[in-house]
């Protein structure tokens, strides 16, 4: 398209929110002579949020379409693989269970694996769920090999993803954008300037007093919402109600022991921790809501489940759970946190931006702004919230614990959407995914197994099957996964002879 009006993009903010749009923009944009100027202003002075270190299996594919290398990455962003998060304490003190992110069991004739499992279980069977999942068998053996797309390898049942260094990543993507042309201005923004016809923002105004002028602006602003919120007002949709945590306090610490390939999740009074490995050190984070627990307590309770020694005291972050009210308004995108925020129970933060960055390529305006079109990216970001949201819910609903932060979290209203699927679940183990839900069924289904709910009954199409031929179906696929862990090297051993990060 020649004479397009819509060629500078401005970027706000250089965490990972702008960096990885910046990186996404200028590696998927047309080049040469219809190539857009990109141009990304950070701050210093600011900072950015420094945490956000697990992630879900997408990021493979973003990496890969814009040209990383994943070894390249690893090495330089300390990184560690993921097969999935373990939660201790979740249902009641003392229980555990794994999401995986890989599939249970195969299907037989269409039906779900999990159906067979329940109808075993019902005949006697005392095997558990997890011992059909290839990635949680390798997770409690600390083993790891990548997963694959050949349907006869049981690893294709498996999936990964990575732990990482946001910071380092954030740092990796500048060079690589930087190289391949986003121009990156050092500054504060101290104005933004809207145009008195429309309201559109003409241009940024630094504290040097250099003007940055746009056609579409991108807010990576962080939590503040510096062009989407604060000079645009467009509101906040606040899910505090669902969500009620609106606190947390971040430690790394020294790594102790060998890498676990997994995120750990542990359920505390008022809230719950995680535990990230990287290579060079451990992240901890302790997420909970303030008006159960206080910061003092929050600390005490961090510190004493943290493994190594930690490196600095915990720094505290406060947020509210939700959205704007609109992601992309005038002539003005956000993403990242300036966009909305959710918890890192299930680490999608960094998906959303991902999927924003695809959504506003598919997306992009020609010569000028098209409701129709913003109106799509709005529909589609809040629907992805929304279903993340549900599944979050999910976790802190469905709880057997005892203290007053979880039995309100019991009573509380959900959203009919995931009523619907937890009802449909209790009666006969059912799961209907829709198209775009970013969590598959075996994700629900871990979930809402390892939270305790039991289904009353089976499917009746697992009856094709006699219960001889379910056993000796469970015996080996359970054989199979153990003979393929046995085999593999151990997560340390992987990242050793392939990724090692030199720092
Ligand atoms: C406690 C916690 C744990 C998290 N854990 C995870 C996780 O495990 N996995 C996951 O996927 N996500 C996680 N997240 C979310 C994740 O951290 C963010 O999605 C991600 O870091 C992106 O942040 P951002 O780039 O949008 O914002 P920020 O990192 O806050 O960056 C904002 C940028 O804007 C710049 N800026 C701001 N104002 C100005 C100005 N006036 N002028 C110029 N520049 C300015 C700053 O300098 C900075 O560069 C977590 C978040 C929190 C709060």
């Amino acid at each position: 398209m020649n004479n397009k009006k819509i060629k500078r993009i401005v970027i706000v903010g250089g965490g990972t929110s702008g960096w990885m749009t910046a990186a996404g923009l200028i590696s998927l944009l047309p080049k040469g002579k219809d190539a857009y100027d990109i141009t990304l202003i950070e701050s210093d002075q600011i900072g950015t949020v420094g945490v956000g270190e697990a992630t879900i299996p997408p990021l493979r594919a973003f990496n890969n379409e814009i040209g990383i290398n994943e070894s390249e990455f690893m090495k330089k962003t300390g990184a560690t693989f993921k097969l999935g998060i373990e939660f201790h304490n979740w249902k009641s003190k003392g229980e555990y269970y794994f999401h995986p992110f890989g599939q249970y069991g195969r299907r037989i004739d269409g039906v779900p694996f999990h159906q067979y499992w329940m109808r075993a279980k019902q005949n006697g069977n005392t095997t558990k769920l997890g011992e059909y999942s290839l990635c949680e068998v390798m997770a409690r053996e600390k083993k790891f090999l990548p997963c694959n797309t050949d349907p006869k390898s049981v690893l294709s049942t498996t999936g990964y993803s990575y732990h990482m260094d946001a910071g380092l990543y954030a740092k990796f993507l500048r060079e690589f954008s930087e190289k391949k042309g986003v121009v990156r201005v050092e500054g504060k923004v101290m104005d933004v300037k809207l145009r008195e016809t429309d309201g559109y923002i003409e241009s940024l105004q630094l504290e040097s007093s250099k003007v940055i002028e746009g056609d579409l602006f991108i807010d990576c602003s962080g939590f503040r919402g510096l062009l989407i919120e604060e000079a645009l007002k467009t509101g906040y949709e606040d899910w505090s109600h669902y969500l009620p945590c609106d606190s947390a306090l971040a430690v790394p610490s020294e790594s102790v022991g060998s890498t676990r390939p997994y995120t750990m999740s542990t359920a505390h009074a008022a809230g719950w921790q995680w535990r990230i490995p990287l290579q060079h050190r451990t992240g901890n984070g302790h997420v909970y809501c303030s008006k159960f627990m206080s910061q003092d307590e929050a600390s005490s309770i961090l510190l004493a489940n943290v493994e190594g020694k930690p490196l600095g005291d915990p720094r505290p972050l406060q947020f509210t759970t939700g959205r704007r009210k609109k992601f992309w308004n005038k002539n003005c995108v956000a993403i990242g946190l300036a966009a909305g925020f959710m918890e890192p129970l299930e680490s999608t933060s960094i998906h959303l931006v991902q999927e924003s960055i695809a959504q506003l390529i598919n997306l992009l305006p020609g010569e000028e702004f098209n409701q129709a079109e913003i109106d799509q990216f709005n529909n589609m970001a809040a629907r992805d919230y929304e279903l993340i949201r549900d599944f979050l819910i999910l976790h802190y609903h469905v709880n057997e614990r005892e203290e007053d932060f979880w039995k309100q979290c019991r009573k509380m209203e959900i959203p009919p959407s995931l009523r619907q699927r937890i009802d449909l679940y209790k009666n006969c183990g059912r799961l209907f995914i829709e198209g775009e839900n970013l969590f598959r069924l075996d994700s629900w289904l871990a979930v809402l197994h390892g939270q305790g709910i039991m289904s009353d009954s089976y499917d009746p199409m697992t009856e094709g099957k006699d219960q001889t031929q379910v056993a000796k179906f469970l015996d080996n696929i359970h054989g199979s996964f153990i003979k393929a862990t046995d085999a593999m090297p151990t997560h340390d051993q992987y990242i050793a002879r392939h990724c090692k990060a030199n720092f």
